[in-house]
């Protein structure tokens, strides 16, 4: 082998040796924790093959009535981002982020800068010893998700500036198709008239949809799923059943103990249940925007 040729091969060599150590860097993952299966979507779709994001809450339970345990404080020392819905709904993090994560390690909370929606019932609901902040779901109105993911896109690009491009194309992306989902829900929706728009549910989740998709009164039986109806608010809803020209009341997939009562008003007002996804995808529903088709779906089905 001659001078210039080895040259050749030893530069080839070290070219190998530095992409190769290049790629390598790029293959490393962000670890993302977050509270419930709908953060995990949305950061999914803005991180792509970058990130490995993990629900504490599994897909399927109800976030309510959900408890960390040393299990998930170990994955939260794990973690290079936290990230938490805020409003008083998973406010478990912050105190797990202080005894459990690494220091330094961001805790983004996706709902800071929007506005809270306060429920402004004439009756009284049961104070079940929860300080409520008012609907912590700002999620089931789209235009409040892509204030999510903005959120998201802000705090995974600050972590890692080398895949800033990556992740604000993935995030722009995914934004366009979020905007297309709330014109057709928009659009699904006008297909309900007016007088059908009542949305009642077992647990107080649904606000911020019935503002963004004009819906005018949105009852539910409890404030929060921890706590059980009284026979007053049963009878209260009854009521407000009756009134109603198709009246249907909807439960959610995560609350097994809503069923009961949901059946029995229904029964007594032989009305109809369907079901709207709330605060948990499942095995059924595994994306956000697959979520929200398919209450806008129900919806349509339920009340026109
Ligand atoms: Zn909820």
């Amino acid at each position: 082998m001659n001078k210039c040729l080895s040259g050749l091969v030893i530069g080839g060599l070290v070219l190998f040796y530095l992409f190769g150590s290049v790629a390598f860097a790029q293959a490393t993952e962000l670890k993302v924790v977050t509270t419930f299966s709908i953060l995990e979507d949305l950061v999914r779709q803005v991180g792509g093959n970058k990130v490995e994001v993990t629900s504490l809450i599994p897909p399927g339970a109800d976030p309510h009535s959900w408890e960390p345990t040393p299990k998930e404080a170990r994955l939260v020392a794990q973690a290079d981002l936290l990230v938490a819905n805020g409003g008083g709904f998973d406010h478990w993090l912050i105190s797990l982020q202080k005894s459990a994560a690494r220091p330094g390690v961001p805790l983004v909370i996706v709902s800071d800068g929007l506005t809270t929606l306060a429920h402004d019932h004439e009756h009284e609901h049961h104070d079940h010893g929860h300080h409520h902040e008012g609907d912590p779901h700002f999620w089931l109105s789209v235009p409040n998700a892509i204030h999510y993911v903005e959120q998201i896109t802000e705090a995974l690009v600050e972590l890692s500036p080398e895949d800033a491009p990556y992740y604000l194309a993935r995030s722009e992306t995914y934004r366009n198709e979020l905007v297309k989902l709330d014109q057709l829900i928009l659009a699904k929706l006008e297909q309900i008239p007016m007088e059908n728009r009542v949305i009642i549910t077992y647990h107080n989740a649904f606000s911020y949809l019935a503002e963004r998709y004009g819906f005018a009164v949105v009852e539910f039986l409890v404030e929060n799923p921890e706590g059980e109806p009284s026979a007053r608010d049963l009878g209260r809803l009854v009521q407000l059943l009756k009134k109603q020209p198709n009246p249907v009341i909807f439960t959610e997939p995560q609350l097994n103990i809503s069923k009961r009562y949901v059946q029995t008003l229904a029964g007594e007002i032989k009305g109809k249940v369907y079901v709207l996804y709330s605060d948990s995808l499942d095995a059924n529903i595994t994306t956000y925007i697959e979520m929200m088709e398919y209450n806008a779906d129900t919806l349509v089905e339920a009340l026109k």
